[in-house]
């Protein structure tokens, strides 16, 4: 089946359109700055066929005609017509507590997207006015919500309360949800099959390490613990994100810089990680150049990201009483041996030992660790949009 598979913002639109039937992107691509001067249109097929070009796009109407436009045009496109096309796959950050699985759009979907809207309000607007741009020009397709939070809904209540007056959970839903789940889920899922061993019987921890970053622990094929929480700022250190944090500290730079709660928030998400403690960038390759040339700080930062993780690992551990594989993905996650490494090195007490000559042979799915005791650490590759085409599909076919 063709999926197309579209991951709205507020102002931008990355879309993929999959062959599910070999797992090929037959052409993917973006919309930028949509509604804003300048919006510019990117596309590119597998087979090399190229646009780049700024296009004026006023809404995200605009931009899906732009798409499909370019999708079935004679010459760079991929299909003769929209009928080729089976369904459309949208991502959704939040799905509240209301959506513990992906699900078919109607007008009922689209209202209780809307109810948990002011759980991610960067996120879910975006992609509620994506969905109905699709749904307009593409009114005969199945179109299917994947939500972000979706798989950590197997949590116990345990796991996912904070220890606040319980009538915030009942009142506003305050909770602990996770995000990233479609790559936890994934991730999670080739793990198994890469082991040959049957999901409903591995322990697995899936760390996803890339520019946002969380972990989480997945007993016999369920999420039972994640490191995100109400939001994505909880949890493991980021490239601009503090990850945990004392509370009390927001109060207090807000009474020492004169800062209201949302700029201190607005700090936490966008000034702090990697980027606050190195001040230097978020981006790990420049990182890790600082740290080649003998920055301090950035060598601090990198050994306290590594000792974030691990001691999550560790926690992860005990909370699924053992476990059989940890497993690497993401930006990070795929690419940088230097932290796999650093974060392994906390790790030999379960008896494990990473291989440094697997360890450092590129960005493929495979084992890193040596044979022997204790839990088998892989490189994992993630694949986001190849997620939401196949639970797509299972939904439509
Ligand atoms: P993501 O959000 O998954 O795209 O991950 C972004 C992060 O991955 C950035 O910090 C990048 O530095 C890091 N990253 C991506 N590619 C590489 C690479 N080839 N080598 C090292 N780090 C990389």
């Amino acid at each position: 089946m063709k999926v197309l598979v579209i991951n709205c913002g507020s102002s931008s639109l990355k879309y993929q359109l999959i062959d599910t039937d070999n797992d090929t992107v037959l052409a993917k691509g973006l919309c930028e700055r949509i509604g804003i001067d300048g919006s510019n249109f990117e596309y590119k097929t597998d087979d090399g066929k190229k646009i780049s070009r700024l296009t004026e796009m006023k809404d995200h109407k605009d931009a899906v005609s732009v798409v499909i436009s370019a999708l079935t045009d004679a010459d760079t496109g991929v299909v003769r017509s929209l009928d080729e096309v089976d369904a459309v796959g949208h991502r959704v950050v939040h799905g509240g507590e209301h959506f513990k699985k992906a699900v078919v759009v109607d007008d009922e979907v689209i209202k209780a997207i809307e109810d948990v809207s002011d759980l991610a309000p960067l996120h879910n607007p975006g992609a509620i006015t994506g969905i109905r741009a699709c749904r307009d020009l593409m009114p005969s397709l199945p179109h299917v919500a994947v939500f972000d939070t979706a798989f950590h809904q197997t949590m116990e209540q345990e796991a996912y309360l904070y220890a606040i007056p319980y009538e915030y959970y009942e009142k506003y839903k305050i909770r602990r949800y996770g995000f990233h789940g479609t790559s936890h889920e994934y991730v999670s899922d080739r793990t198994a099959k890469i082991l040959g061993r049957d999901k409903t019987q591995l322990k697995t921890i899936v760390c996803h390490l890339g520019n946002g970053a969380s972990i989480s622990a997945v007993k016999n094929g369920k999420c039972v613990d994640t490191s995100m929480g109400l939001t994505p700022l909880e949890g493991l250190i980021m490239g601009t994100r503090s990850g945990d944090i004392d509370p009390a500290v927001i109060t207090y730079i807000m009474e020492k810089e004169n800062l209201t709660g949302k700029e201190v928030i607005d700090i936490l998400n966008k000034k702090s990680g990697v980027l606050g403690m190195t001040g230097i960038s978020s981006d790990f390759r420049d990182i890790l150049k600082a740290v080649n040339e003998g920055n301090e700080r950035a060598k601090m930062t990198l050994k306290a990201y590594s000792l974030r993780v691990a001691k999550y690992i560790g926690a992860y551990a005990a909370a699924m009483n053992g476990v059989d594989a940890i497993s690497f993905t993401a930006g990070i996650g795929e690419n940088n041996s230097v932290v796999r490494k650093m974060i392994c090195e906390h790790l030999t007490f379960l008896g494990t030992r990473i291989d440094d000559e697997k360890n450092e042979s590129g960005s493929d799915e495979r084992i890193i660790s040596k044979e022997g005791p204790g839990p088998v650490i892989l490189v994992v590759p993630t694949n986001e949009e190849l997620s939401i085409a196949m639970q797509t599909v299972e939904l439509v076919k």
